[in-house]
């Protein structure tokens, strides 16, 4: 099947989605939006109000970091694939329950199995922990690990670095390496190993 009939076919399906009680208070689903071929693709935690509101991915404050981080790399928003890892918000921005990740997760797997990217830039603590249980954002953030058959970069979230200064320069400096981060994926073999491999529980099927 062609990969833009999966990724409509699963947008339509998360769309219908009744599988956890987060829909009955959500506004909107937010399936993520982007260009399906692209090589790198950003992943966040859960839809928060504006994204609820809008049925689209990163579109609040966080949303407007993030676009101008990514221009700072000569890229924008539509270039890359950007969504989240729960489809409907859940109230008040609460955590997702473990009951909610595990009804979510074919969805991300799924989307992640079709555009097959080279990369995937984690965002905030909770994104990496779902690619890498073990991980620390502090210590772990700024350095590529495989998890699987996929490269994981993560970094802090945008909402974060918004509201505190140091986090912000951080991130900044996290995403000005994300050009030679891909450029380093793409030609690391996966035996070649200074690249840290986590093939751990991922309950992703990856
Ligand atoms: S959050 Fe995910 S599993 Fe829950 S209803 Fe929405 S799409 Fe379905």
């Amino acid at each position: 099947m062609e990969k833009s009939t999966i990724i409509n076919e699963l947008e339509k399906n998360i769309k219908l989605c009744t599988k956890c009680r987060l829909c009955k208070t959500a506004k909107n689903p937010v399936p993520g939006e982007g260009y399906i071929n692209s090589k790198i693709v950003f992943i966040g935690e859960a839809p928060g109000k504006v994204e609820d509101d809008t049925g689209r991915p990163f579109v609040g404050r966080a949303g407007k970091l993030l676009e101008e981080l990514l221009k700072g790399i000569n890229l924008k928003r539509e270039m890359v694939w950007i969504g989240n890892i729960i489809k409907h918000r859940p109230p008040e921005n609460r955590d997702p329950l473990p009951d909610e990740i595990s009804a979510c997760e074919p969805y991300l797997t799924m989307q992640l199995k079709a555009i097959n990217p080279i990369l995937i830039v984690t965002l905030g603590r909770f994104s990496l922990n779902y690619f890498y249980p073990e991980g620390k954002i502090t210590r772990d953030r700024g350095t590529l690990i495989r998890v699987g058959k996929y490269n994981v970069y993560p970094v802090y979230h945008p909402a974060a670095a918004l509201r505190n200064a140091q986090m912000a320069e951080t991130l900044r400096k996290d995403f000005m390496n994300i050009p030679s981060i891909l450029e380093k994926a793409e030609n690391t073999k996966y035996e070649e190993a200074d690249i840290p491999i986590h093939d751990g529980q991922l309950g992703l099927g990856l």
